[in-house]
């Protein structure tokens, strides 16, 4: 594995196994392992950006790419109808753990609130 491979790369590559839901050129999105939700899957662009402000600043067409994968996440999931959520976590406070951007796709029951 080369030395700064971000762990989401080493779930790309298939060194670390993974519960994988849906993948493209772009994009490769996998179940998470600590579900928040009934429905919870990471959304990642193959390509490695720390955050949701870099990807967006460097590669709107890929941030794009990313909206459209959690969409089509939400359909496979079932919860296209019913509604789900799409969270980018950026840095401490909001406890971003893994920096290689990567979208939350949650839903199958109601979120409640943010912040609670
Ligand atoms: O937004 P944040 O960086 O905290 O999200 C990282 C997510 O990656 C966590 O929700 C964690 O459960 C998940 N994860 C995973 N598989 C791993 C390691 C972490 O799904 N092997």
């Amino acid at each position: 594995m080369a030395e700064d491979e971000t762990l989401f790369e080493r779930i790309i590559g298939g060194e670390i196994p993974a519960d994988v839901v849906y993948q493209d050129e772009a994009t490769f999105a996998f179940r998470d392992i600590r579900p928040q939700a009934r429905v919870h899957v990471l959304v990642v662009p193959r390509k490695r950006y720390r955050n949701l402000g870099e990807l967006a600043a460097a590669d709107p067409q890929l941030l794009a790419d990313v909206a459209l994968s959690a969409r089509k996440v939400a359909e496979i999931e079932g919860v296209l109808e019913s509604g789900y959520r799409v969270v980018f976590n950026t840095d401490g406070d909001a406890g971003q753990t893994v920096f290689h951007v990567h979208a939350h796709v949650l839903g199958g029951e109601p979120l409640g609130l943010f912040g609670a």
